[in-house]
C-alpha cells in the first residue's frame, strides 16, 4: 500500500466507531473512493469531494502561471465527480494567501478558476479566506447523478476488461518540460511554430481537462464495472482499483497509449531523460479514466463519447498480483510508483 493510502486508512479507522447512527444511512458510500455519496432516498444522489492544492507541493509560484493554478485547482477536484460519473454542480473554496499575492496575483487565479467554473457549468456556492505564508487552495465539489448509478473503484471482477481514456504521461512531461526543461510557463505567447508546439505540450500539465461527459456516459449505461480518474499515475491508481475490487491485473504495455514527444523540440529538452512508458506508467495528474468493463459490455463502448480514444490497456484477473506484461523483458509485478506525497 502507498503511504497515501495508508494515511486515509489510519484518518477512516479514527472515525469508523461513530459510523452506523440513523443520521449516517444516507451516507451511500463513504471515505476511501474517488468522492462520498450522499442519497436523501430521492431519484438523485450527491457526490461530494474536497481537493487540497498547496504552494511548493503541487505548484509554485516562479513557475505556474496564477491563472492555471486557479483554473487547475478546480478541475482536479472535479476530477473525482467525473471518476464516479457525476456532473458537477457546485463547489466551495477555502482559499488561504499571503498579502502580497491579494493584488495581480489573485486576479489572474480568480480569472483562472472562473473559466473552468465556466467550461463544466460549476456554481461558487461559498467558502473561506484566510491569511497564510504560502498559497493553500482548497475546494469541495458537489455533483449529482441519477440514485444508485455512480460507479466505484470496488466493482471489477475476474475477465473484466480495463480502459483507459486519452493519452497518459502527458501532465508528466509538461511539468518535466516545466522544471527540468529550457521552457518557461509564463509569458508563452509565443508565435513561432515552436513556442506554439511548446504550448501545446505544457497544456496538459497548465490547463488539464476532465472527462466529465465519458465519466457520466459510462455511468448512465451502466457500461463500467469500476471506474476512478488517474490523479496520481496509473500503476498507483490501478493498485488501488484492484484493492478496493479485490482483483488483481494483467497488462499489456504495449498497450499503453503513451505520450509522445515531437523530435523538433529536442532543444528544449534541457536535461531531461525522456521514458514514454515510465511517464505513462508513473506519471501524475493527467486526469484521464481508468476503467473496467464486462467482455459483455464491451460493444457498447462503441457509442461512448470519445471512443477512438479509449485504449484496452489488459484485463482483471484472480488473485492480488498486478502484472506488466512486456514482449521482450516478459512478466513483471507493477509496483505502485506514482505520485506519493508520503512516499519514501
Ligand atoms: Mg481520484
Amino acid at each position: 500500500m502507498d503511504g497515501e493510502s495508508k494515511l486515509v486508512e489510519r484518518v477512516a479507522r479514527a472515525f469508523r466507531l461513530r459510523t452506523g447512527a440513523s443520521h449516517t444511512s444516507a451516507l451511500r458510500l463513504g471515505i476511501g473512493d474517488d468522492a462520498a455519496i450522499l442519497s436523501s432516498g430521492g431519484k438523485k444522489d450527491w457526490v461530494l469531494s474536497c481537493d487540497a492544492f498547496l504552494e511548493g507541493v503541487h505548484f509554485l509560484t516562479d513557475r505556474h502561471p496564477a491563472d492555471s493554478v486557479g483554473f487547475k485547482s478546480l478541475v482536479r477536484a472535479a476530477s473525482d465527480l467525473a471518476a464516479m460519473g457525476a456532473t458537477p454542480r457546485f463547489f466551495l473554496l477555502t482559499l488561504a494567501i499571503p498579502v502580497r499575492r491579494t493584488g495581480t496575483w489573485l486576479g489572474e487565479f480568480l480569472r483562472g478558476m472562473a473559466r473552468a467554473a465556466r467550461s463544466m457549468k460549476m456554481t461558487l456556492a461559498g467558502g473561506d479566506t484566510t491569511k497564510s505564508n504560502a498559497v493553500s487552495i482548497s475546494i469541495t465539489v458537489v455533483g449529482e447523478i441519477a440514485g444508485g448509478r455512480a460507479v466505484t473503484r470496488a466493482g471489477a471482477r475476474p475477465g473484466d476488461l480495463i480502459y483507459v481514456s486519452g493519452t497518459l504521461g502527458r501532465a508528466q512531461l509538461g511539468l518535466d518540460l516545466l522544471v527540468h526543461g529550457n521552457v518557461s510557463g509564463k509569458n508563452r505567447r509565443g508565435v513561432s511554430a515552436k513556442d506554439r508546439a511548446i504550448e501545446g505540450l505544457l497544456c496538459p500539465h497548465l490547463y488539464p481537462s476532465t472527462k466529465l461527459e465519458l465519466g457520466a456516459w459510462l455511468a448512465r449505461h451502466r457500461v463500467a464495472s469500476a471506474m476512478m480518474d488517474i490523479s496520481d499515475g496509473l500503476s498507483t491508481d490501478l493498485t488501488r482499483l484492484c484493492t478496493a475490487s479485490g482483483v488483481g491485473a494483467q497488462i499489456q504495455s504495449a498497450a499503453i497509449p503513451v505520450v509522445v514527444l515531437p523530435a523538433a523540440l529536442s532543444k528544449c529538452r534541457g536535461r531531461l531523460k525522456f521514458h514514454p512508458l515510465q511517464m505513462a506508467l508513473h506519471g501524475g495528474e493527467d486526469y484521464e479514466l481508468l476503467f473496467t468493463v464486462s467482455p459483455r459490455n464491451a460493444k457498447k463502448l462503441h457509442a461512448a463519447p470519445g471512443f477512438k480514444h479509449l485504449t484496452q490497456i489488459g484485463k482483471v484477473t484472480r488473485g492480488k498480483d498486478i502484472v506488466l506484461i512486456n514482449s521482450k523483458a516478459g512478466k513483471s509485478r507493477l509496483k505502485p510508483q506514482g505520485w506519493d506525497p508520503f512516499g519514501s
